[in-house]
């Protein structure tokens, strides 16, 4: 298969700091989404962080090897005693941490590793999917049926994680493995876009715009127009047949 990708992240219209970091690399099939939290620009540190450990820990050369999985599992560990090692030694780092959406492609299959509540969306065939779920208060109440989806998009509470990497507890990391078919198309965000734009606009602007930078600036401006209230990041990935081109 081949992979292009896009990946953008925008401050938005509200904040000062932009706390999302983006990664894609199609070489090694490898793109990520990281949103960190934490006062005195700790955030960007973070998810920062997060990203950097991620892509030193996989192994070089790669697409993804068949223990795709397993990588993840240690790379999310290794990421997460980083950040809160960085934090003990900081006092104004203190309490930082970030979500972290990865989508690791070999030829055939795509694995994904996720904490938090950034998106791995799927669109195939002009259906949009959500693979991963969101670790949140109100995606659990909305699971366990305690709220309304209407309820959920306007909760006070839409904020609160139930989990991120580098708080220190133990992660409960989200993983899937999805084959891949030829016009499959990844979306990685962050809450700045799927909290201002619904998953029925994302799907409309992704079937729009075939082009994958059209298609990314098109998310990030939605946002903005719906109120650009945190930072927007996307990273979209296309997936098409035939063999990806090796750097020499
Ligand atoms: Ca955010």
């Amino acid at each position: 298969m081949i992979l292009t990708a896009c990946a953008l992240t925008d401050v938005g219209l509200r904040r000062k700091n932009n706390e999302d970091n983006v990664h894609a690399d199609c070489e090694h099939g490898l793109f990520i989404v990281a949103d960190g939290m934490g006062g005195h620009a700790a955030g960007e540190v973070a998810s920062a962080l997060a990203v950097e450990t991620i892509c030193n820990h996989l192994p070089p050369g790669a697409p993804a090897p068949a223990d795709a999985a397993m990588l993840l599992q240690d790379a999310f560990a290794v990421a997460s005693k980083t950040i809160l090692d960085t934090s003990s030694a900081d006092i104004s780092k203190k309490g930082m941490g970030t979500t972290l959406s990865v989508l690791y492609i070999d030829d055939e299959q795509a694995q994904l590793a996720h904490v938090g509540d950034s998106r791995i969306y799927l669109l195939r065939d002009a259906e949009l999917q959500q693979l991963s779920i969101d670790h949140s208060l109100v995606a659990e109440q909305l699971r366990q049926g305690m709220i309304s989806e209407e309820e959920a998009r306007t909760s006070q509470m839409r904020n609160i994680l139930l989990q991120a990497v580098g708080l220190g507890a133990d992660i409960d990391l989200f993983l899937h493995c999805q084959t891949l078919q030829a016009g499959d198309i990844f979306l990685l965000c962050s809450d700045g876009l799927s909290d201002m734009i619904d998953d029925k606009k994302i799907a409309t602007i992704l079937n729009h715009y075939p082009d994958i930078v059209e298609a990314a600036t098109a998310l990030i401006e939605a946002a903005k127009t719906a109120g650009g209230r945190d930072n927007i990041s996307v990273v979209v990935v296309k997936v098409e047949n035939g063999i990806q081109a090796e750097l020499p």
